[in-house]
């Protein structure tokens, strides 16, 4: 497989163009970013650490049946994934409350929700990824509306999935973010599943095991990324 031009660069990774037109290549760098961009800092082992986890996390929705952009790892830090044309929003599930949605209804941080609450934003950082609905999708042709329904569909069966597998390792699975994209007539999940992206409380103590502790200064953000991938048992060394 070889590497081609850098096809883009977003707030932490790279992508890479390979000699074959259907795949990409995913370049998890260092690079930490919050609040859409403005508070961004390099966080030794990130990339390392990201490229494991995400490639640990998306074998295991494989082997549930759930179709996904990655092929395989290919080095520390990078891994090939098939070239999608991505849908410009993020679909979010959450399973207690915590961030955007604890200002917006005034909820107080850790309520156990009744149910998963589902919400689409739209991916557009100069205006904060605001929150859309499926009204807004149809109307601005983002999506189709079989897109939309399957997006629900399998980031509801990615919870049933992954919130099982936090629990088993004594962690809380409060909410995450997926974004898919097209692939030969197929949604497929893109993008990433790392504690970049979602957010993991300790099952006793509910300590932040994410990028909230980053968001918030807390420190210790690497350690406890590689806490987590250590309770999943994921490899500590790429192979
Ligand atoms: P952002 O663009 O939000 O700053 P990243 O730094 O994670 O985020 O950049 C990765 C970019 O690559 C995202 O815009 C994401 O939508 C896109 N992407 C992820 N997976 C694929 C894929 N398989 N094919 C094409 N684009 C992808
Ligand atoms: N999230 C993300 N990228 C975004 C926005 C949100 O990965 O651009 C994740 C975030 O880490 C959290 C979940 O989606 O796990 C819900 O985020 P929320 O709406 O609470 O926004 P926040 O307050 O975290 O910005």
């Amino acid at each position: 497989m070889q590497k081609g031009d850098q096809l883009y660069a977003g707030k932490a990774k790279s992508i890479y163009l390979t000699d074959d037109p259907t795949k990409l290549i995913l370049h998890f760098r260092d690079d930490t970013s919050a609040f859409d961009g403005e508070k961004v800092e390099q966080l030794d082992r990130k990339g390392m650490v990201n490229n494991r986890f995400n490639a640990f996390v998306m074998e295991m929705l494989e082997k549930d049946g759930l179709s996904t952009h990655f092929e395989k790892i290919l080095s520390e830090d990078e891994s090939l994934v098939k070239r999608l044309e991505m849908i410009p929003v993020e679909c979010v599930v959450r399973n207690f409350a915590a961030g955007s949605i604890c200002k917006r209804l005034g909820l107080k941080e850790g309520l156990e929700l009744n149910t998963p609450i589902f919400e689409f934003f739209l991916k557009d950082d100069a205006r904060h990824d605001p929150m859309i609905n499926e009204f807004h999708i149809r109307a601005f042709g983002w999506a189709e509306e079989r897109e939309v329904e399957r997006m629900k569909e399998l980031t509801f069966r990615v919870n049933d999935v992954l919130t099982r597998l936090f629990r088993g390792a004594g962690m809380l699975l409060v909410d995450f973010k997926l974004e898919f994209g097209r692939y030969e007539g197929e949604l497929l999940l893109g993008d990433e599943f790392t504690p970049d992206g979602c957010r993991i409380w300790d099952a006793t103590t509910r300590e932040k095991l994410d990028k909230d502790r980053f968001r918030r200064n807390l420190g210790g953000v690497i350690e406890a990324y590689e806490e987590v991938a250590h309770r999943l048992g994921v490899p500590s060394e790429y192979s």
